[in-house]
């Protein structure tokens, strides 16, 4: 039986160029080759979930036009349960603007569309959905009052939750209390702490931090120094694995959406970092959101070789 994940969240068309360096305001830089793909944190999470063995279920938006139906075509070909995502009529596909630098980093605009109409009731109507998934995962590109209703309708099912709280926002600490595993990465544990995160010392406080106001697993990743994780009884750094990285767009949603099937697998939490940190690891050497997820079967041979 396939693990079974429910994910709430953006979809987009991530349109991304590769720049020797980034353009300071009003400036414009030759940047060299242009490529699309299919992007937004919920559906990044979604496929990366599904290829790591997971039966997937989405709720999201996409608008009536090509960058909606290319999401939905690559949706399809990764297996997802698509039966409550909702085309848009008003507003168009979710689009992310993506200049990628010379080690790989991303620096990102993102035009919502559709994905700002995500609402509670779009979340209701997937009630069904919540009956019988295993692991509920959120991130923040979506109206707040969607991602509170998947919150409580996954608290009355009594289904773990992962938050990844991106792009960073102020979270209602009624909200917090009910998030089983918070995987903010480094800038994001800073704005919700206060606390400047830049390697693992300075992310202990802020974990602490957060799982006082009510957060039972803390997870922050912190790039290529990995991943810093507090819970009941757990304090520790668990390292990235040494990679080329050339493209680092949606290293944290192939994170997630990872370490979603392994905790509804039953995987031990740390356990479940490395695994997902392996899936990440594999995601940065490759270019583009969706199209560097890799498959179970790479990840399982990536740790056999790293281990
Ligand atoms: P985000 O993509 O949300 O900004 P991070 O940059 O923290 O998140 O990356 C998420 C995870 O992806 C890290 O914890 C790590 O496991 C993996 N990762 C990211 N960058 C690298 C890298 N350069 N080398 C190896 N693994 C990486």
């Amino acid at each position: 039986m396939k693990p079974r994940i429910l994910v709430v969240g953006s979809s987009n068309t991530d349109l991304r160029v590769r720049v020797p360096r980034i353009p300071t305001p009003g400036e414009t830089v030759l940047g060299s080759e242009f490529g699309s793909a299919a992007g937004g944190k919920g559906a990044n999470q979604a496929v990366s979930a599904a290829r790591a063995g997971a039966q997937v279920t989405l709720v999201a938006r996409v608008g009536e036009d090509t960058f909606g139906q290319m999401a939905l075509e690559g949706f399809r070909k990764d297996g997802l349960v698509l039966d409550y995502v909702v085309i848009d009529r008003q507003q168009p596909s979710g689009v992310a603007l993506i200049l990628v630098g010379p080690e790989g980093q991303a620096t990102i605009a993102v035009a919502p569309g559709a994905n700002s109409r995500l609402s509670a009731a779009d979340v209701q109507r997937a009630s069904k959905a919540f009956e019988t998934a295993q692991v509920v995962v959120v991130q923040l590109e979506i109206p707040l009052t969607a991602v509170q209703r998947a919150v409580e309708l996954a608290t009355l099912h009594r289904i773990p939750v992962i938050l990844n709280p991106a792009p960073a926002q102020a979270l209602p600490g009624e909200l917090l209390h009910q998030i089983s595993v918070l995987t903010p990465n480094a800038r994001e544990a800073s704005a919700l702490t206060g606390i400047e995160v830049k390697d693992p010392a300075s992310a202990a406080p802020a974990a602490a931090r957060l799982r006082r106001r009510g957060v039972s697993t803390v997870i922050i990743t912190l790039g290529e120094q990995g991943v810093y994780v507090e819970a009941p009884r757990v304090r520790a750094h668990v390292p990235a694995y040494p990679v080329r990285a050339v493209d680092t767009t949606a290293a944290g949603d192939v994170f997630n959406g990872v370490l979603a099937v392994a905790l509804a697998e039953g995987k031990p939490l740390l356990e479940a970092v490395r695994f997902a940190n392996a899936a990440a690891a594999i995601s940065v050497t490759r270019l583009g959101a969706q199209p560097s997820a890799p498959t179970r079967a790479e990840i399982e041979q990536f740790l056999k070789q790293h281990s």
